[in-house]
């Protein structure tokens, strides 16, 4: 595996190679993508063991559940554009014994989508570190691409951001101020009048904003009201309509002031009631519907009726 032929490397030079050359930014009608969350190879051993810090020496019930997820996937019809996977990829951090392995079986596992749903990765906190540096970074890019980038699908301007930098950047602020100038960029190109409108503006990260409501207090599962606040800011500002995440492994998530903040439950290890799941995301011209489905039902009955019916208008 070497160089654009290798799909866990589609991110390059902040942006996306798995779509059409420099992105399609026109608006050709309605389509469907899936946004799924935390595979985290490794937790449910460790989860059960109460052993989450370090632990993660066996992951094959998350190698079988991510490949139920890939075989409902490419049963889709009509195909999802894209696959997207909200961080934590594995739960071995960076250095850490089982770390090498789990990515490998991870791979493989993914290795049997449907060549026509690009795979695109955002990097959690397992993945970077919870303090990540630029060795740890460097280390998550040469796997799995770049940490953050953009990209055009039918219209829809498509952002994925690097939320460890949000959360602690004290060992590499350079990267934290290289994300910020590039995603100020960004913004302001998305709502500029001389650049081309994107038909919607998405998010994607790890760790949410929030969790239900943009004022409540910090907690390990979401970022700090300081960092929220600027960045709900800005988003509104520039237009965009949903920010999807995972990290909290149940669902979560509101929409406050026309921004709809989703935080999707995990493939792997669930921390609440949640089943092993991914969100089926459907974009119309003027909305974006999306709804958790869980492995089993999304296997049996693909997704659901009134979604697949938005995709035929
Ligand atoms: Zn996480």
């Amino acid at each position: 595996m070497a160089g654009s032929e290798d799909v866990f490397l589609r991110a390059k030079h902040r942006t996306f190679s798995g779509l059409a050359e420099g992105g399609e930014r026109e608006w050709t009608g309605p389509f469907c993508f899936i946004q799924a969350a935390d595979p985290q190879l490794g937790l449910m051993k460790a989860w059960r063991d109460g052993d989450c810090d370090g632990g993660g020496d066996e992951w094959a019930e998350e190698v079988e559940l991510t490949k139920q997820a890939v075989e409902a996937v490419n049963q889709l019809r009509p195909r999802p554009r894209f696959m997207v996977l909200c961080g934590d990829l594995v739960h071995a951090m960076p250095d850490t014994p089982f770390r090498e392995g789990q990515e490998r079986d991870l791979k493989a596992a993914l290795k049997g989508t449907d060549p026509s749903i690009p795979l695109v990765f955002v990097s959690g906190n397992h993945d970077l570190g919870n303090t990540p540096t630029p060795g740890t970074v460097e280390q998550y890019c040469s796997a799995w691409g770049d940490d953050y980038f953009s990209f055009w699908v039918g219209g829809v301007l498509c952002l994925v951001l690097n939320s460890q930098l949000f959360f602690d950047a004290s060992a590499c602020p350079q990267l934290k101020e290289a994300q910020e100038t590039w995603l100020e960029a960004q913004l302001s190109r998305a709502s500029s009048s001389t650049e081309p409108k994107p038909k919607h503006v998405l998010v994607f990260q790890h760790i949410p904003l929030y969790l239900k409501s943009p004022d409540e207090e910090d907690d390990y599962f979401n970022l700090s009201k300081t960092v929220r606040q600027s960045l709900l800011d800005r988003f509104k500002k520039a237009g965009v309509k949903a920010v999807f995440s995972g990290h909290y492994h149940r669902n979560a998530g509101g929409c406050h002031g026309g921004l709809d903040m989703v935080v999707s439950s995990a493939i792997g290890c669930q921390l609440g009631q949640d089943e092993h799941g991914l969100r089926v995301v459907v974009v119309t011209a003027d909305k974006v519907v999306h709804r958790y489905h869980s492995l089993e039902q999304l296997r049996a009955r693909g997704m659901d009726e009134d979604l697949r019916k938005l995709l035929q208008a």
